[in-house]
């Protein structure tokens, strides 16, 4: 690119950090007159993409320390609102005009609606004289690049991780880019610099990131989700000297602090896949498979997150509320308020579920073997629409992503990239003995029951007619005998 007093835009949105951040790289790369980033904070968008609030929560937290980061190698943070989608062209113009910036620099986002958004939003820059530029950077191969010898989309995980792994072994392994350096302008806004347009603290425009959004309000301890760059790499320094390499079984139990917890970074980008990969493949002497069974099996589930990605460009419809396999959109799924608001609140009569259920409302994050075990329970014994569960799920998750939640419930649901050829029914409470097998997570998140000692933990309904009058926790909602029946007729019925 040829220079000539540039000044870059920087749009910062899934990707708040200043290590190995594509788009900003470039973007100090071009600039010789000084960079300036910007946030857009879209309240109408977020509702409607059923963000929670404990994600948006977090995300101005992470900022916070952007802006610190981003302030102390000389480059300012702007702020701006946003109400919906349309209105973001106009902002980052306005952004641009005031700060003099002549290129606009952003990482892609993969969903239809954020796409035909950034679309507008180059249009609508070019048209005013400012240059764009977009790169990819939530995944280690870009979406579209991992491609079947028949030049296809993979349907299925494990031949993707394969193709995944040699594309990426062949391009010399993982590559994680540098921090931003310090630059030598410091950007002012016009007014400052003596030129026409509003002063800084009389414009729309700031650099003090907001300490709450209205319509955000979050009720979870944001001590449990230390936000920023710094605590991301941190957590995953602790989680590759300490666990990666018992990932393979701890994994399986919520109660065992087996997992990284790195989701909610990932989602909002405090950290990269590459940086999460790399340290990963250098405790694993360098191998992406083939080495520690636990660094193969946390590598493989980073490997996951980028195939939900290639899933969603590939098949747009699953952006779109459709199933993955079209045939399942005919499935008669219930819609039952009632029960699915029991399943919300942690009232089904199954301890592992609503354990998980209130996990997640108070802490914004869930195991993701629960998340299965959870998912199941909602689609197949309530044969309620995996879609109320991919929303309701949206609307609590720290670490919320379209794409891995999608991904997620499709797969639960049986509608989704399961490539077995039956459809997978998960039995509550055999689920529960495996993965809670003393019962502590659920005598943690279901009080009622933390007198219950023994197998009952798992089935209270097996507890002694006197004692369990005496425990204040409800019945089973569902004979998972009979919902079985009535999920295997509902699938039958579409294949009739
Ligand atoms: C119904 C359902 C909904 C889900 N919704 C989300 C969501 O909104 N956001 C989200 O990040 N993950 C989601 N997942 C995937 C997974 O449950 C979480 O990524 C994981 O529990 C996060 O915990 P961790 O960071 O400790 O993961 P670790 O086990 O430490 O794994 C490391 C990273 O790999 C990725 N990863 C792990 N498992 C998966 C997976 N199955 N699919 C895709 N990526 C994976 C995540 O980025 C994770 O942080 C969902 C899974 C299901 C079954």
């Amino acid at each position: 690119m040829v220079s000539c007093m540039n000044r870059a835009l920087m749009w910062f949105r899934a990707d708040l950090r200043i290590r190995d951040n594509t788009a900003l790289s470039a973007a100090a790369e071009w600039a010789d007159d000084g960079l300036v980033g910007v946030f857009v904070i879209c309240p109408g968008q977020w509702k409607q993409h059923d963000w929670a609030a404990v994600k948006v929560d977090f995300i101005l937290r992470t900022l916070r320390e952007l802006s610190t980061s981003l302030a102390k190698v000389g480059v300012p943070l702007v702020i701006v609102e946003a109400e919906k989608f349309r209105d973001v062209p106009r902002a980052l113009a306005g952004v641009a005009k005031e700060w003099g910036c002549s290129g606009l620099f952003f990482n892609r986002e993969y969903e239809v609606n954020e796409a035909r958004r950034d679309e507008l939003v180059v249009e609508d820059l070019t048209a005013s004289g400012v240059d764009c530029f977009a790169f990819d950077d939530q995944c280690v191969l870009a979406p579209g690049t991992v491609r079947t010898g028949e030049g296809r989309a993979f349907t299925v995980f494990t031949p993707f991780r394969n193709a995944w792994s040699k594309k990426v072994e062949e391009s010399g392994g993982i590559k994680v880019g540098r921090t931003l350096r310090t630059q030598t302008t410091h950007p002012k806004p016009a007014a400052a610099r003596g030129d026409a347009g509003p002063a800084l603290g009389t414009s729309r425009f700031t650099t003090k990131v907001p300490e709450r959004v209205a319509g955000f309000e979050a009720s979870v301890d944001p001590g449990l989700w230390p936000a920023g760059e710094r605590a991301a790499e941190k957590r995953l320094e602790t989680f590759v000297d300490q666990r990666i390499g018992r990932y393979k079984t701890d994994r399986e139990f919520p109660g065992v602090d087996g997992t990284s917890t790195l989701s909610p970074y990932l989602a909002v980008g405090a950290i990269s896949p590459r940086q999460c990969l790399k340290a990963a493949v250098e405790w694993n002497k360098g191998k992406l498979s083939g080495g520690n069974p636990g660094a193969d099996q946390w590598i493989a589930e980073l490997i996951w997150r980028e195939f939900y990605r290639h899933v969603l460009v590939a098949f747009p419809r699953v952006c779109t509320g459709r199933a993955f396999k079209s045939e399942t959109d005919r499935i008669q799924w219930r819609y039952d308020e009632r029960e699915f608001a029991a399943w919300c609140e942690g009232r089904t009569g199954y301890p592992i579920v609503d354990a998980a259920m209130r996990c997640l409302n108070a802490t914004g994050w869930m195991h993701n073997r629960l998340r299965m075990v959870a998912a199941r329970f909602l689609t197949k014994d309530l044969l309620i629409d995996w879609r109320w569960g991919e929303k309701y799920f949206m609307q609590r998750l720290v670490d919320g992503d379209f794409a891995s939640n999608n991904g997620g419930w499709q797969w639960s649901a049986s509608t989704g990239t399961d490539a077995a050829p039956y459809f997978r029914i998960f039995n509550p409470l055999s689920q529960s003995r495996k993965c809670d097998p003393e019962g502590f997570f659920i005598r943690k998140w279901v009080p009622e029951l933390a007198g219950v000692s023994g197998d009952e933990v798992h089935d209270p309904s097996e507890l002694p007619p006197l004692v369990r009058a005496g425990v204040r926790y409800p019945e089973k909602m569902v004979d998972h005998g009979e919902a079985r029946e009535r999920v295997m007729s509902a699938f039958a019925a579409i294949r009739g």
